[in-house]
């Protein structure tokens, strides 16, 4: 029987293990290593809506295949009922390219629902995620199943030595041997790029998306998604935080950009009708996204290694669906 090394405990590591153990895989062992002391991991940054955003099928591979993520990823929560999952409205709206959104949005109409003058709105059915809970739940669920063969390690992989069997070494000065390897290491799978020559995760780039995070608010209102023009207010009822943030351009790096976002707040707070929480109770949230050409998700193979990232900002739409692509391709 086989033994597998999982580098990279995110979203997409647990969707595969979770996968993994419900399709019943046989594994002599799986072992999931993640670290998150020097790699932080994106998913417990993130707003985390699973939304289709006007996208329909038919006009491009990728749009293609968010529809197909989206449905299964509906499927598996009418299923499995997952904690930290919530139906919402994605609500979107636009000023800007004003023709196009309408394409994009046939079903749109001018309206003030949450503003003060009336706005192109849009809505569509959608999901809210809370990261820690839903993650949390996809490790409990992986090892409920209890003939799947699961172990952690919180350690980081620093060097991978191809061979019969691939050797990997951590930065606590332990080794492994394993006969596959899949690396589900988000936006620092880009450090193992000379191990496969794919254009794809050779030219993944991080992209940095930050927010404010306003906790313990007693607000009435139920669960929403309000995206205008790209920037997003986000309110989850259940876990009374709101989340007010967009893809920001300082790239490379954590540190927070204070006056993108402080943009980004005064911006929505002159059109929204409800009042914000002032802008210093916010706590500054950063993740790194994994960026990859044309922004198209990846399951790339050589050999017994295995790449699969590049969800960029579609990751709980895609998650699921991938991983079950995975399984049946490539184990
Ligand atoms: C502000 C923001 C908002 C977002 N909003 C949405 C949204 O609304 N909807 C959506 O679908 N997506 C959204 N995203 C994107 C989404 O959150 C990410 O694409 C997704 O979480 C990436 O998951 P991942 O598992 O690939 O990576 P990560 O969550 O980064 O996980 C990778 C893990 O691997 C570990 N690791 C890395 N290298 C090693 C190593 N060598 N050894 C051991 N462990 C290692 C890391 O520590 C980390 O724990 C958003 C992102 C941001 C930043």
């Amino acid at each position: 029987m086989t033994t597998l090394a999982i580098i990279g405990g995110g979203l997409v590591g647990r969707s595969l293990i979770y996968t993994l153990a419900k399709e019943e895989k046989n594994f002599e062992k799986v072992t999931l290593f993640s670290s998150d002391k020097i790699t932080s991991p994106c998913s417990l940054n993130s707003t985390a809506i699973a939304a289709l955003r006007g996208i329909t099928k038919g006009h491009s591979p990728l749009g293609d295949q968010l529809v197909d993520g989206f449905d299964f990823f509906s499927r598996h929560i009418e299923e499995a009922r997952p904690l930290g999952v919530e139906k919402i409205i994605q609500y979107n709206g636009a000023t800007e390219k004003l023709d196009q959104f309408k394409l994009r949005y046939p079903s749109g109409e001018f309206s003030n629902r949450f503003l003060k003058e009336a706005l192109f709105l849009a809505t569509e059915n959608a999901f809210m995620i809370d990261p820690k809970t839903y993650l949390t739940w996809l490790l409990d669920r992986t090892k409920s199943f209890k003939t799947f063969p699961i172990h952690e390690v919180d350690d980081l992989v620093i060097e991978v030595v191809e061979g019969e069997r691939i050797q990997l070494k951590t930065l606590h000065g332990k080794s492994f041997l394993f006969d596959k390897v899949i690396f589900t290491a988000g936006s620092y799978n880009r450090f193992w790029k000379e191990l496969h020559p794919d254009s794809k995760l050779k030219s993944s780039k991080p992209s940095q998306g930050s927010y404010l995070e306003f906790q313990n608010l007693s607000w009435e209102m139920d669960s929403f998604s309000l995206t205008i023009d790209g920037d997003n207010v986000i309110w989850n009822k259940p876990f009374q935080r709101l989340y007010v943030g967009s893809t920001t351009s300082e790239s490379l790096h954590e540190l927070p950009p204070l006056k993108e976002l402080e943009a980004i707040y005064h911006k929505l707070h002159s059109r929204l009708s409800f009042e914000l929480p002032k802008f210093q109770e916010g706590l500054l949230k950063v993740g790194l996204r994994e960026k990859a050409q044309k922004r198209e998700p990846y399951l790339l193979k050589k050999e017994n290694l295995i790449f699969f990232g590049g969800l960029y900002k579609n990751a709980f739409t895609l998650s699921m669906k991938m991983a079950r692509d995975l399984s049946h391709q490539y184990l």
